[in-house]
């Protein structure tokens, strides 16, 4: 299968999702969280909104995920063109990629799901942190899904 560029075809909805990432990234209380973890430290560039791109699939049950460029300390968040007419479930997924990108750029080492990520998720998302862990498979989803991943098994 052949990963696809799409972003072009999405960039309203983009610049919509980064004003939504900005608000929780500039928030007093992330602020707050990050010059915490990072004081003393070297950072490359003062803490910035991730830059969102649309790819055909990320994976079959792969939403989103983020990249890290620890030369520069910035962030892209890769989402699933399958899963974006979900609103609800693509701010889930930004909460939870904005966790990942607060984590890296806070130098906490350990593994991208582990309770130090979820610490992390919290303070991103106080109060939908649980449902933030992962997506949620909807029909309209899954259908859209398996037009790119013929082979996965979906419930019916
Ligand atoms: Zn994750």
């Amino acid at each position: 299968m052949i990963i696809e560029d799409v972003t072009d075809l999405y960039l309203d909805r983009i610049i919509k999702w980064r004003r939504y990432l900005e608000k929780y990234l500039f928030s007093d209380r992330l602020q707050d969280f990050i010059a915490k973890h990072i004081g003393g430290i070297d950072v490359n560039a003062p803490p910035s909104v991730p830059v969102i791109v649309v790819s055909n699939t990320c994976g079959a049950s792969i939403g989103g995920q983020t990249w890290y460029y620890k030369d520069t300390d910035e962030g892209w968040i890769e989402l699933s063109e399958w899963i974006i007419d979900d609103e609800e479930q693509v701010r889930s997924i930004l909460r939870h990629e904005l966790a990942h990108y607060i984590k890296e750029y806070c130098r906490i080492q350990a593994p991208p799901h582990s309770k130090e990520y979820t610490k992390v998720l919290k303070m991103v998302s106080p109060k939908h942190f649980r449902r933030d862990k992962h997506w949620k498979s909807t029909k309209e989803i899954d259908m859209k899904r398996k037009l790119i991943h013929p082979r996965i098994k979906i419930r019916t």
